[in-house]
């Protein structure tokens, strides 16, 4: 057996559950946001994306597009270094500054992206505590457990929200540091966590807390801060991270807290220290879209209407719409093959481009495809996909109804 013949195997593996992804080869087109074009094999293609975590299309806006623009034409292309070396620089700085600013800390600190942000922090701040358990939330995402493992401490899973497991494995610590790690918007059903009664018993047991707002920055809350800000509790919390890739529509992760512990991050944080910076034109664009988001309710009063919309469109002629407190809209297929026909089907037959969301990402039985509406889906789109769901459910005898099929 060659070396290749055991990469092929393992990606074989995937072929034979259904589970293999293939990328459509899209290219958005600036101002034109949900529209993109498809670079099919028979040629290119008008489609309308309907699963960008792009989610209020600040990736298009003109703000962002001339921050980012005319700070390249200023200073070029690339940050020329790591943060300790050559790669500090002023636009980065001040991200740094307007992302404190936003979710009410002393500092930030920016990270290459939120999965970085996530696995270097949680990694060195548990590292740093003598005696640490992690108490991490069941459904936490990849980069969060990749920075629980990373620490080496150990790590104790409470129930997915459940506040009664949590107290318990609270009580079980004992005397020993303790850091909670969990999310506001759980991107896959789209239900939001208890903040405030996870910072109650925070507050009982001594145990810091590390939420995870990479759903939520920009959507949520008077400036865009979050759920956090939305349920006025950002001062109880003891790092705040986020994304500058999802709700402001450009790259790069975050975390916000007190001086002390972003200081300790910065100076013993691998992923921080040693991989290149982000570029100062993306730093001044994000920073473009975060200060835009901080005033502006234009973007998530419209992004809420027309999730409203599309839930009540689907819900409307029986398709599967799971529970979702959020933006996030997921309808249920339960079944890999089916999600990638479906999807395939959207695509070739309708010039919609939905990806189906498979296990691991959810658990077996639950293939769902996953619909992120955006303030750029007008009424006229929404319709466009309720009939074509509609004429997939239909040719591939789908179920319908949501309860019901819980129920079974
Ligand atoms: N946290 C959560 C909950 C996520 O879903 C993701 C990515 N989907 C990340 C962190 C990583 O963020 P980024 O895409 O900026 O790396």
């Amino acid at each position: 057996m060659t070396y290749d013949d055991v990469f092929r195997g393992a990606v074989e593996q995937l072929h034979s559950e259904k589970r293999y992804r293939v990328f459509a080869d899209l290219e958005r087109r600036a101002g034109d946001f949900p529209h993109a074009t498809w670079h099919a094999p028979e040629g290119a293609r008008d489609v309308v994306v309907w699963c960008s975590n792009d989610y209020l299309g600040m990736g298009q806006h003109p703000k962002v597009l001339a921050a980012l623009t005319e700070t390249a034409m200023k200073v070029g292309a690339g940050a020329g270094g790591t943060r300790n070396i050559a790669g500090n620089n002023h636009p980065l700085v001040l991200l740094e500054q307007e992302l404190a600013d936003l979710h009410g800390k002393e500092a930030g600190l920016v990270f290459t992206s939120g999965y970085v942000s996530n696995e270097a922090s949680i990694s060195t701040i548990a590292r740093l505590l003598p005696n640490c358990v992690i108490l991490s939330d069941a459904l936490n995402h990849a980069s969060m457990i990749a920075g629980v493992r990373g620490s080496g401490c150990e790590r104790r899973i409470w129930q997915h929200n459940d506040l009664e497991d949590l107290e318990r494995l609270l009580i079980e610590a004992g005397d020993r540091h303790k850091l909670i790690a969990f999310e506001s918007v759980y991107s896959m059903d789209g239900d939001i966590s208890p903040i405030s009664a996870i910072c109650d018993l925070a507050d009982k047991y001594g145990a810091m807390t590390y939420l995870d707002e990479v759903h939520a920055v920009g959507l949520y809350g008077p400036r865009g801060a979050g759920i956090a800000e939305r349920d006025g509790v950002m001062d109880r919390l003891t790092v705040i991270e986020g994304t500058l890739a999802k709700g402001f529509g450009v790259i790069g992760g975050y975390v916000t807290a007190s001086k002390p512990i972003i200081d300790a991050i910065r100076c013993y944080a691998p992923g921080f220290i040693f991989t290149t910076a982000i570029p100062p034109a993306i730093a001044a664009a994000a920073r473009a879209s975060v200060a835009h988001l901080k005033t502006s309710q234009v973007e998530r009063d419209r992004h809420h209407r027309q999730t409203a919309e599309t839930k009540f469109a689907l819900a409307s002629i029986g398709l599967p719409v799971m529970p979702s407190e959020t933006h996030i809209v997921p309808v249920l297929v339960g079944c890999p093959e089916k999600a990638k026909q479906a999807t395939d089907m959207l695509l070739t037959q309708h010039g919609i481009y939905i990806q189906p969301i498979n296990y691991p990402t959810v658990p077996r039985g639950t293939e769902r495809l996953r619909i992120s509406p955006s303030p750029f889906h007008d009424d006229a789109l929404i319709r466009e996909l309720t009939q074509a769901l509609d004429a997939v459910w239909r040719a591939l005898d789908l179920p319908r109804r949501y309860e019901a099929l819980a129920a079974e």
